[in-house]
């Protein structure tokens, strides 16, 4: 099969992600061999690349926002039918015994594993999921569409939740990526009395366009004052500075939810100038969101349906994965980059 494999660590400028020919992979007891013909390109398979969210070991097939077609199934995997389409997102597997997995936190389990990262993900023609962590997919959409549902959306989901944002109060997005265009359509059909002010990096006109196409009740850059306080929000970006600018603006008992895998290194003059009194104080909250739990996606994916959320998507073949991932690096992508495979 034809695959995309990350040798080691390095630069995404240096285009380090070469197309080879591998064997099919086999499914193992319980896993079934997926014909991948979609797959996200999302910002951790940058950190997978520069070393902030490394892979155990090399080389290793990227890739966590599979849509494909079960072909064959392992030993004793009888959920799915053969021909039947499915989704798989960044949870590959947990232990499912410990007290997180138990109560329902599987996302914070210690032996989780990561699609694309601990096990190899869908940059690829093929690969292998236990069938517990994969997904129906309604039918409502393209195999393109729902490929960026898989984590963007997901992920999203899980921070608007952990949020608390009830309907009416006032949601502030930081980054309008692949996650926040889909979020924002959650919120405005949840929460329809709730205001969603938009915040970008300064001049990135497209993503400021996209949100108030879809709805936004006020664009700004990170740092400009909303029309109101904030009641909750949410961090998107991989930068220190929004979190600052978040908490400025947030409301008293407000929290913000901070969905990044890793945050750049702090600048030394200190972007981070949290002040107590005025960002902190006054019961506001900061709270990270990590990786997904499989409920997470069953409720999310038939939720988008509902709405139509409709994924922008940009299409890139399998051999471009190196310029989709600059392109998301260079925050050139509007809405969601997506690999077309086979
Ligand atoms: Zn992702
Ligand atoms: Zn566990």
């Amino acid at each position: 099969m034809k695959a995309i494999i990350l040798p080691r660590i390095s630069d995404v400028e240096e285009k380090p992600l070469q197309l080879v020919d591998l064997p099919k992979p086999e499914p193992g007891s319980k896993e079934m061999l997926v014909k991948v013909s979609a797959c996200g390109v999302c910002h951790t398979e940058l950190d997978e690349i520069t070393g902030r969210t490394p892979p155990p070991e090399f080389p290793i097939i990227l890739g966590h926002e599979i849509v494909g077609r079960v072909e064959k199934k392992g030993k004793g995997a009888g959920k799915f039918k053969i021909g039947d389409r499915v989704g798989i997102g960044w949870i590959h597997s947990t232990c499912g015994r410990c007290s997180f997995c138990r109560d329902g936190n599987e996302n914070l389990c210690e032996k989780f594993l990561a699609t694309g990262r601990d096990a190899n993900g869908g940059y690829a023609e093929y690969t292998t999921v236990p069938e517990d962590f994969a997904y129906p997919i309604p039918e409502k959409f393209s195999d393109l569409e729902a490929a960026p549902l898989l984590c963007a959306g997901v992920v999203g989901y899980r921070a608007l939740r952990l949020t608390n944002i009830k309907d009416g109060d006032t949601l502030g997005l930081f980054g309008f990526g692949a996650s926040a265009h889909m979020i924002i359509q959650v919120a405005k059909y949840k929460y329809p009395n709730s205001k969603v002010y938009v915040f970008t990096r300064e001049g990135q006109k497209e993503h400021q366009e996209l949100a108030r196409g879809l709805g936004a009740d006020w664009v700004g850059a990170t740092g400009e004052d909303p029309p109101q306080k904030l009641n909750c929000a949410i961090d998107f970006t991989p930068a220190w500075n929004p979190i600052v600018e978040a908490m400025k603006a947030m409301e008293r008992n407000g929290r913000l939810v901070i969905n990044a895998i890793r945050k750049e290194d702090r600048d030394k003059n200190s972007l981070l100038k949290l002040d107590y009194a005025r960002d902190i104080w006054l019961e506001k909250e900061i709270k990270s969101v990590a990786n997904v739990s499989r409920k997470d996606a069953v409720d999310f994916l038939p939720l988008a349906a509902e709405i139509s959320i409709r994924p922008k998507v940009q299409e890139f073949k399998l051999e471009e994965a190196n310029e989709a991932l600059l392109l998301l690096l260079q925050g050139k992508i509007n809405g969601a980059g997506v690999l077309k495979i086979g």
